[in-house]
């Protein structure tokens, strides 16, 4: 049984105040956007939690299917410096492993974090799963496990556009996994 107002008090608390709940079935993954991963990522072969080291997309689909409740956390951000963006990334994804981890001891032992953006725990990564300095913190990103981060949060009725500037305010989209 998920106490979801239990869940969204430890997300608050965490600083996530902005999420909704979807289901697994309502996670789109689509084999193009591994296809993005693979020719047009820079990230691609650097990271331990992006293409190719992560679960195929059928894979991946099964693995979502397997949960009926997700917490999608909205985490906006406009920041004055680009180069500020991997130091703030870094932050918040640690603050959303503590939320996994509340949630998990919260009784729900399937809690699984995506992270918001692709893991930057590291400041040099070895770019394989095996070789990971971090293995038990690393998480993927939706976008690594296939999903069309767009069309699952706009069906959750959360805002997500394609950013023209640097200056415009930016959604980004965790994903807490539960049973
Ligand atoms: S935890 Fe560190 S080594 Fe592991 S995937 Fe993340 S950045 Fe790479």
């Amino acid at each position: 049984m998920v106490d979801k107002q239990c869940i969204e008090s430890i997300a608050s608390k965490h600083g996530c105040k902005d999420c909704r709940w979807i289901s697994g079935g309502d996670v789109k993954v689509c084999q193009w956007v591994r296809f993005k991963c693979t020719f047009g990522c820079d990230s691609y072969g650097k990271k331990g939690t992006c293409p190719p080291a992560v679960p195929s997309i059928p894979e991946c689909r099964e693995f979502f299917s397997e949960y009926d409740h997700i917490l999608v956390l909205r985490i906006t951000s406009t920041l004055d410096d680009p180069n500020d963006r991997k130091e703030w990334s870094r932050k918040k994804n640690l603050a959303l492993l503590l939320l996994e981890h509340e949630v998990f001891l919260a009784g729900h032992h399937k809690a699984f974090l995506l992270f918001m953006d692709e893991c930057r725990l590291c400041n040099e990564c070895p770019g394989t799963r095996e070789g990971c300095l971090k293995p038990a913190m690393a998480r993927p990103c939706p976008e690594a496990l296939g999903v069309d981060v767009f069309s699952t949060v706009r069906k959750a009725g959360f805002p997500i556009e394609v950013l023209t500037e640097y200056s415009q305010e930016m959604n980004s989209y965790a994903f807490l996994l539960v049973e």
